[in-house]
């Protein structure tokens, strides 16, 4: 097998678009009033309107209308002032109306791009359009029949489709992973894949590698991780390219990833949109935007991830990394600033927050709005670790206390007693002892073997408890090695 084989390409190169829908951070439906939640009892949160009975009228959610225009901003598309609410007609049991109200040939917006790293190669993004949900299925909840939950019909979507600029699965994932971090900067989504906020179909052909023109493409639908994502593209791009490369054609089909399995298999002929008989919704009027609330939204847009790595890099003076780990998730860039701001020690926020804030977050699996330890109090830590209160060991241990009982960090000091000992006479007895504990050791720091000096600062530092004023002990220790 020559290299360019080894990667089971047979020296075809993928293509990927890929279709993302984007539950919007509304409560209410796109066309009604109900509150959509997720895990109610099924069923529950529904009416004439999404129910699809006869004569019920839809009308716009205005506050969806704006998340999606903000999307649409931030990912730098040209937002429509007027686009076409349409009928996407199918047979579903998850589809009571027997279509959906989606946007089909006048789409909110068109041409927008994301960077996948800062200042570097793009995706440029095809379209953006509204539309609603349909329910959900629910297999084998009732003796292995299967039961429909019309909770989740006509919540609002945003689509956000690509162009096929992508090159790779991982390449695919990272666009994935940047583009949630948009969304989550904007604010429009939580984009919880395990509350299904976030959907991806992904689409992929291969091309012989430096080829201009575009394969035939399979569809894989409905993938709710970004893991799941990569893998079905590196197994979609196997398959094709191993097809090809024994003279056979791709179908150009729609596919159903088995995550157990490991494969994409087939579900259906790809449909052409004249399957679905696209007509205007006769039940809505054409959505339009004044070009005010375009601009406005423009004004009003957050600061965004790469601008913001950028700030915490030349005005805070922090290191790239950190820059880069405190800006993935908007919540943690959030929490540092204000640890930063109240403490006035960006590099020791910084360490907090990707150190030990992180790691509750990740353990734990919580938001930070769930972190037990407020900023200021965090910051208050930083202040006792400067003011030589705590040594840096003894922080740890304090910080520990605070996530437990959700106190100030002075309250646990006091109660604790856990503030460091700069006195002399204490640290000199804590010193004795640990000399005398160990007589041949304290002989060899007498006699000058100065490196003894961190052996002997373990033992001080345990005898204390970790309250030793480190820097006062090490001082003290030192000066036995010279006398
Ligand atoms: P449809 O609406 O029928 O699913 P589109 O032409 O709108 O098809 O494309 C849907 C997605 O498929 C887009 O993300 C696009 O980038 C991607 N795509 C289109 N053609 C190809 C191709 N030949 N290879 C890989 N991806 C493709
Ligand atoms: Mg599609």
């Amino acid at each position: 097998m020559s290299a360019a084989e080894s990667d089971g390409m047979h020296g075809f190169e993928p293509v990927i678009g890929l279709e993302v829908h984007v539950q919007l951070a509304t409560t209410a439906k796109m066309f009604c009033g109900d509150r959509y939640e997720f895990g109610a009892e099924p069923n529950t949160r529904v009416c004439p309107v999404c129910l699809g009975m006869p004569g019920a009228l839809p009308t716009v959610n205005q506050e969806a209308v704006e998340l999606a225009v903000r999307a649409a901003v931030g990912l730098a598309c040209t937002v429509h002032q007027t686009s076409v609410f349409a009928r996407k007609n199918y047979f579903y049991p998850d589809l009571p109306k027997g279509y959906q109200i989606t946007q089909f040939d006048r789409p909110l917006a068109t041409g927008g791009r994301l960077e996948l790293s800062d200042g570097g190669h793009s995706v440029r993004i095809r379209r953006i359009h509204m539309e609603e949900d349909a329910g959900k299925s629910l297999h084998d909840r009732l003796d292995g029949r299967t039961a429909v939950d019309l909770n989740r019909a006509g919540v609002p979507l945003i689509e956000i489709v690509s162009e096929p600029d992508l090159r790779s699965p991982e390449e695919a994932r990272t666009y994935l992973t940047r583009l949630k971090q948009a969304l989550q900067y904007l604010d429009v989504s939580d984009c919880d894949m395990e509350k299904g906020s976030l959907r991806v179909d992904a689409n992929v052909s291969v091309r012989p590698a430096g080829s201009e023109t575009l394969g035939t493409r399979t569809e894989v639908k409905n993938l709710n991780s970004f893991a799941h994502v990569e893998h079905a593209l590196r197994f979609e791009a196997g398959r094709q390219a191993a097809l090809l490369a024994e003279g056979g054609r791709v179908v150009h089909e729609t596919r159903l990833w088995d995550a157990n399995k490991g494969e994409a298999r087939p579900m259906r002929g790809k449909e052409e949109s004249h399957d679905y008989r696209y007509f205007p919704e006769p039940d809505l009027p054409p959505l339009t935007l004044s070009e005010h609330a375009v601009s406005g939204a423009r004004d009003r847009l957050p600061e965004m991830p790469d601008a913001r790595a950028r700030r915490f890099r030349d005005e805070l003076g922090l290191p790239d990394y950190d820059a880069e780990v405190l800006t993935a998730s908007r919540e943690h860039a959030d929490f540092f600033e204000s640890v930063a701001r109240l403490a006035g020690d960006a590099k020791a926020a910084s360490n907090w927050t990707m150190g030990d804030v992180l790691a509750w977050t990740n353990e734990t699996g919580r938001s930070i709005g769930e972190f037990p330890a407020p900023p200021q109090h965090l910051a208050e830590l930083i202040g006792l670790v400067a003011d030589g209160t705590l040594s840096s060991t003894a922080a740890r241990g304090v910080f520990a206390l605070m996530l437990e009982r959700g106190q100030p960090p002075a309250d646990i000091v006091a109660a604790e007693g856990l503030a460091q000992v700069s006195d002399e006479g204490a640290l000199a007895s804590w010193v004795a002892e640990a000399l005398a504990a160990h007589p041949e050791e304290a002989a060899r720091l007498r006699g000058g073997e100065a490196k003894l000096v961190g052996f002997f600062m373990g033992h001080v530092m345990r005898l204390s408890g970790g309250k030793a004023d480190p820097k006062q002990a090490s001082r003290m220790l030192r000066e036995e090695a010279q006398s």
